[in-house]
Order: structure tokens, then sequence, then C-alpha cells
């Protein structure tokens, strides 16, 4: 079937790996460590088609900086990790998914939702907002990111 490697990317303690780990493993974890490089696969069925996907952990790399709070602050920083993802594979375009993860943390909300879904919007990537420890909408953002993947 197709292959597909995937990278999540983003600051110190968002919930890359709790996303991760809730989408292949179906579980929760409260407490995963910031240094592990860890890679999974799991094969999924997107619109009747399989396909593999192969996560590579960035952890290694979070070791030797300092940890930040787990929020994104602004959307400076998702800029950057734009910019950064197309001069990496050197292309105007690129198969990405924005996810805003820890939904359930309602009230500590820092970006309205439909600030986050407009900014999406102008940089032509489907926006989610998650919870890696509800399980919601996690399953749907990368399935999405395969969908993107396809259209690429
Ligand atoms: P990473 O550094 O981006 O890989 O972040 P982790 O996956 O290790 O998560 C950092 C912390 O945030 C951990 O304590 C997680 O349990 C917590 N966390 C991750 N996702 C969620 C979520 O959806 N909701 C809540 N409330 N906490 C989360
Ligand atoms: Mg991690």
């Amino acid at each position: 079937s197709e292959t597909h490697k995937l990278v999540v990317v983003g600051g110190g303690g968002v919930g890359k790996s709790a996303l991760t780990i809730q989408f292949i493993q179906s579980y929760f974890v409260s407490d995963y460590d910031p240094t592990i490089e860890d890679s999974y696969t799991k094969i999924c069925t997107v619109d009747g088609v399989p396909a593999r996907l192969d996560s590579e952990g960035e952890g290694g790399r979070e070791a030797a900086r300092p940890h930040t709070s787990g929020l994104i602050r602004s959307f400076n920083e998702v800029g950057k990790l734009f910019t950064q993802i197309l001069r990496v594979k050197d292309r105007d375009d690129f198969p990405i998914v924005l996810v805003g993860n820890k939904a359930d943390l309602e009230t500590q909300r820092q970006v309205p939702r439909s600030e986050a879904s407009a900014y999406g919007a102008s940089h032509h990537v489907a926006y989610f907002e998650a919870s890696a420890k509800l399980r919601l909408n996690v399953d749907e953002a990368f399935e999405q990111l395969v969908r993107a993947v396809r259209k690429y």
C-alpha cells in the first residue's frame, strides 16, 4: 500500500507525542519523556484506501533546548514552522495540517477558534482543534493529512 512519512512539529510540551500516541495506540500519555525519539507505524484506511503512516519522532532535538510552556503563543511561531518546512523541502507548497491541541483546556484558550481557522485558510491548510486527552479530532487531523498528501 501507499506509505507516507509524517512529522509532528511544534514547541516543547504542546502535545506532539500525546497526539501521535493517541492516534497510533489509542491511549493518552500524561507524562511521555520529552527526550525519547520514537518512531511509530500505523496502517489506516482513508476514504476507503489503505495508507501506511510512519511517524518520526523529533524528541531528540527537543532534549537540547529548554522546555517551553506547552502553549503556542502567537501565529508568528506557526509561521516560522511553515517557513522552515517549505525551506527544508525546497517547495512553495507542502502537505500540512494545522492542529490546535489541548482543546479540552478551553478556560486557558489563548487564540479564538475563528482566528486560528482563518489563519489556516489563509495558508491553505486545514485547521483542527484537537485534544489528545479526549481523543477529539485526532484521527480526523491525521486523515486529513493523508488527503493533503494524496492531492499534492
Ligand atoms: P510534546 O513535547 O509536544 O511531545 O508534548 P507531550 O505530548 O509530551 O505533552 C506535554 C504535556 O501536555 C503532557 O503533560 C501531556 O499529558 C499534556 N497534554 C498533551 N496533550 C494534551 C491534551 O490534549 N490535553 C491536555 N489537557 N493535556 C495534554
Ligand atoms: Mg514529545
